[in-house]
C-alpha cells in the first residue's frame, strides 16, 4: 500500500504488500530465450548452434570452464542465436529454444554436496543467487542471511516462498551448511511469517514491513548492527545474502535431483491488482501478461522489477530472467512522468533518503555527468538504490536512473583502469 505524504510534512509510509495465497502456473511455453552473459574478458561466446537438441536442466555455456552459463528450462531445439545488449551495455548471447511440451531431463547434475557443484549448476537459479563469494578467500563469509523480504514494493515472491515452501528452505539450509561449513544462517522475514520461518532451522529475525527495510544494506544495519561502508557489499563484511526463493530451489534440487527451471514472480496489472505467477525461465513476457489478462496499448509502461527499483523495458518479447521478481504494467495516464525541470531545492529527497545523502547536490553533478565528483563529494557510492528520492521529487527528476547510470559509468572506468 502506498500513502503519499501531504505537502511533504510527513514522510510517506510505503508498506510492503501482504503475500497472496495463490500462484498461477504457466504451461510450458512454445519457446524460451535464455540470455547468456558474455565472459568478462569480452572474448565472445560460442554456445550451442542452431539446430542442436537440448534437454531440460542442461547447462549451456561457451566452454565447460566458462563461469557464465545458463540452464535450459525446456526440452527442445535451438532455433536462434543472436547478440543482445541490455540497457546498461552488458552484452549477452540470446539463445532461443523451440520447446516441446514434454520434458526430457538432463542428468549432468550429480547432487554431489560440494561448493563446486553448486557454483557449477546454481548461478542461473531463480532468485539470482551467487556463490562466488564463498570461494573467495578475501570475503571470509561468516554468516548467511536468507532474505524472505522483497527488494521492492508490491512484490511478494520471497514471502510466498517462505509461507508455502518452508520445507524446501529447510533442505536448502542443510545444503548451504554442508557446502560452506557456515553454521550461522539467519532468515529475515516480516513478523507475519515468523512461524513458517521458524520451522526451517534458521535463526529468524523479523524486519519491519516498511520499505526499504527489506533491502540487504538496511537489514545489515537494523538486524545485524553493521553499517556497510560506501561502495562495499554485505559480503565484503563477511555476510552473504541469498533470496529465500534461491534457497528453496537449492533444497528442492538436492531432494529431487532436478535443477530448478521455473521462476516465481508478481505481476502488477494496470489497476494495481497483483497476481503471483510461476513460469519457465526464459518465457516471453507476452505469455505472462496473457495469462493475467493484461493487454498492452501504445505508450503503456512495462517495468521489469517493482515500481521503485524496476527498469522500464520496450518489448513484451523480452524473456523472464532468473532474477525477474516482478513485472509492473502501468497505463499511460497512471505512469509517473519524468521531466527535465530543474531542481527547486525543496529538500524532500534529502529528508526521505535513508542514508542521508545530500541528494539535491548529488543530482546536479549526475545531470552534468560529473560522476567522479558525485562519488567523491556527494556520496554516490553510499546510495542503497531504494528509489525513494525519485518517488518524492516534486520536479519529477529521474534521480534513481541518474544514480544507476552514474554508478555504471564509474564501474566501467574503474574496470578499464584496473585492466
Ligand atoms: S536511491 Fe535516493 S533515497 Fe535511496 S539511498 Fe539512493 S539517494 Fe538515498
Ligand atoms: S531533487 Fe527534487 S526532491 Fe530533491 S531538492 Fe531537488 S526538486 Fe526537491
Amino acid at each position: 500500500m502506498i500513502k503519499r505524504s501531504f505537502l511533504g510534512l510527513v514522510k510517506p509510509r510505503l508498506q510492503y504488500s501482504l503475500v497472496s495465497d495463490t500462484v498461477r502456473e504457466l504451461p510450458v511455453p512454445s519457446k524460451v530465450t535464455l540470455l547468456l552473459k558474455e565472459p568478462g574478458n569480452g572474448g565472445g561466446t560460442t554456445p550451442p548452434k542452431v539446430g542442436d537438441a537440448v534437454k531440460t536442466g542442461q547447462k549451456l555455456s561457451a566452454s565447460p570452464e566458462d563461469a557464465e552459463y545458463v540452464i535450459a528450462s525446456v526440452t527442445g531445439t535451438v532455433s536462434g542465436i543472436t547478440p543482445y545488449v541490455d540497457g546498461y551495455g552488458q552484452k549477452y548471447t540470446a539463445i532461443t529454444i523451440e520447446a516441446s511440451s514434454q520434458d526430457e531431463w538432463d542428468d549432468q547434475f550429480n547432487k554431489e554436496l560440494t561448493l563446486d557443484t553448486v557454483q557449477n549448476f546454481f548461478e542461473y537459479a531463480p532468485g539470482n543467487p551467487s556463490f562466488k563469494a564463498f570461494a573467495d578467500p578475501e570475503k571470509r563469509i561468516q554468516a548467511i542471511v536468507i532474505n524472505g523480504m522483497e527488494e521492492d514494493l508490491l512484490i511478494t515472491t520471497n514471502q510466498y516462498v517462505v509461507k508455502n515452501h518452508a520445507q524446501e528452505i529447510k533442505s536448502g539450509i542443510q545444503v548451504l551448511k554442508k557446502i560452506t561449513d557456515i553454521d550461522r544462517i539467519l532468515m529475515a522475514v516480516p513478523e507475519s511469517l515468523f512461524q513458517e520461518a521458524n520451522t526451517t532451522g534458521a535463526e529468524v529475525k523479523t524486519v519491519s514491513d516498511i520499505y526499504p527495510d527489506g533491502l540487504p544494506h538496511t537489514i545489515m544495519k537494523d538486524v545485524l548492527g553493521q553499517v556497510v561502508e560506501a561502495g562495499n557489499a554485505p559480503e565484503d563484511m563477511g555476510v552473504a545474502f541469498i533470496a529465500a526463493e534461491a534457497v528453496a530451489a537449492l533444497g528442492a534440487a538436492f531432494d529431487t535431483g532436478r535443477l530448478p527451471v521455473t521462476k516465481l514472480l508478481t505481476v502488477v496489472g494496470k489497476d494495481g491488482a497483483t497476481t503471483n505467477v510461476r513460469a519457465r525461465i526464459g518465457t516471453p513476457l507476452r505469455d505472462v501478461l496473457q495469462v493475467c489478462d493484461i493487454s498492452l496499448s501504445d505508450r503503456d509502461r512495462l517495468i521489469l522489477g517493482g515500481p521503485m527499483r524496476g527498469a522500464a523495458t520496450y518489448s513484451e518479447e523480452l524473456p523472464l530472467g532468473p532474477g525477474t521478481d516482478g513485472v509492473v504494467v502501468q497505463d499511460e495516464g497512471n505512469s509517473a512522468e519524468v521531466t527535465d525541470y530543474p531542481c527547486i531545492n525543496c529538500g524532500e529527497c534529502v529528508r526521505i533518503c535513508p542514508v542521508k545523502i545530500p541528494v539535491n547536490m548529488l543530482v546536479r553533478f549526475l545531470e552534468a555527468r560529473l560522476y567522479e565528483d558525485a562519488a567523491a563529494m556527494y556520496d554516490l557510492h553510499c546510495c542503497i538504490e531504494c528509489g525513494l528520492c525519485s518517488y518524492v521529487c516534486v520536479s519529477r527528476i529521474p534521480i534513481f536512473q541518474y544514480i544507476k547510470v552514474g554508478k555504471y559509468e564509474l564501474s566501467l572506468t574503474e574496470t578499464a583502469e584496473a585492466e
